[in-house]
């Protein structure tokens, strides 16, 4: 396998993780499939090292990633800020995952400032703020969690990992690719499939556990969305989809219910670019995703202060959803390409 992560960067992390005995490991908030994966993947690699590890995540992932092993002791900022915090004030280093700026950590973020515990941090998104004493940054990788593989072979330790191990990065490995869908061209991930599944992955058991666990409502929810409130503006090669939060109460709505909804409308032929945006209590998020050379990643930070790859990204708004709608249908014609 090409040696991607720079060797200084491989023993840095290992020097600093190697006397370590408690470790936290931490992703995104809305953790999605990579997050989740990476983390749980290295947790379990950590534990396997003797150390004791504690996965959190700054509030609920999806109960499609429920299944995953370790998920059931993972902590939830949002549901357990005490126990969190308590960790981490113990904590000898902390290992960042799936991200590039402090405040995807959400509420983790203001418990983790002022900590004298080392930090690694291991991501694909581009161009990462430089807030941990290591970071690990390569966006040609297409997840998070190929990257905790590549960092587990490269410790020389690929006989440490576990089939657990091994059913975790498959898992963030399948998801940020839309299951080998797009960013998948890459011939050597296919030689880390194999040796996954070598390792005890079962990819097709995989594939309906996250896939086919569809809710009834969760599936009506999406038809709903498809029929009712789908906007396709041709002129800009941009389909727009919105769901309030009376929306989604109508559907019983849980959290990651409408995950993946926005890679749909890439499906009708002339769509380049897609957006989904969702009312939430507190605020808007927005998710976006693209074909080719479109900037998914441009609109989301110009417009919206977020972030993401190309073809894959996320912001927030603090507003209302109409007038996150009218803002994007005003400056669309600024990244049309
Ligand atoms: P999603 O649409 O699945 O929530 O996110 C797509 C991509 O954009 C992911 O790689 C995610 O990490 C990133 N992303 C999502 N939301 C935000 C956000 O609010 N800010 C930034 N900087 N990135 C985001
Ligand atoms: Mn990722």
């Amino acid at each position: 396998m090409t040696k991607i992560i720079d060797e200084s960067l491989i023993q840095k992390a290992k020097h600093i993780l190697a006397p370590a005995e408690k470790v936290a490991v931490i992703a995104h908030m809305g953790p999605d499939g990579d997050a989740v994966g990476s983390s749980l993947a290295m947790a379990d690699y950590l534990i396997e090292l003797g150390k004791t590890v504690q996965v959190m995540f700054p509030d609920a992932f999806p109960g499609f990633l429920k299944w995953m092993p370790g998920a059931d002791k993972c902590l939830i900022y949002t549901e357990n800020p005490e126990a969190c915090r308590s960790f981490l004030n113990e904590t000898d280093v902390i290992v960042m995952l799936d991200f590039n700026q402090l405040r995807r950590m959400g509420g983790l973020a203001g418990c983790v400032i002022g900590l004298s515990a080392k930090t690694i941090l291991i991501d694909h998104h581009p161009n990462p703020d430089q807030f941990a004493d290591v970071t690990i940054s390569y966006p040609q990788i297409a997840s998070t969690s190929e990257m905790v593989f590549r960092y587990i072979c490269r410790t020389g330790n690929f006989d440490v990992m576990t089939q657990n191990c091994a059913m975790c990065v498959y898992t963030g490995m399948m998801t940020d690719t839309g299951a080998f869908t797009f960013n998948s061209n890459n011939e050597e991930m296919y030689y880390i499939v194999s040796q996954l599944i070598h390792k005890g992955a079962d990819k097709d058991d995989i594939y309906n556990k996250v896939y086919n666990t569809y809710t009834a409502n969760r599936m009506r929810l999406m038809g709903f969305v498809l029929y009712n409130r789908m906007q396709l503006w041709d002129c800009y090669k941009t389909a727009v989809m919105t769901l309030s939060m009376e929306d989604l109460n109508q559907f019983d709505h849980q959290v990651g219910d409408t995950e993946g909804f926005v890679n749909l409308p890439l499906s009708i032929d002339g769509i380049e670019f897609s957006v989904f945006i969702r009312e939430e209590p507190d605020k808007i998020k927005l998710s976006f995703r693209s074909r080719g050379a479109f900037p998914a990643n441009r609109v989301a930070s110009e417009l919206f202060n977020g972030g993401g790859h190309l073809n894959a990204a996320g912001a927030e708004f603090y507003g209302k959803l109409e007038d996150a709608v009218k803002l994007l249908e005003e400056s669309m014609s600024d990244f049309i390409i």
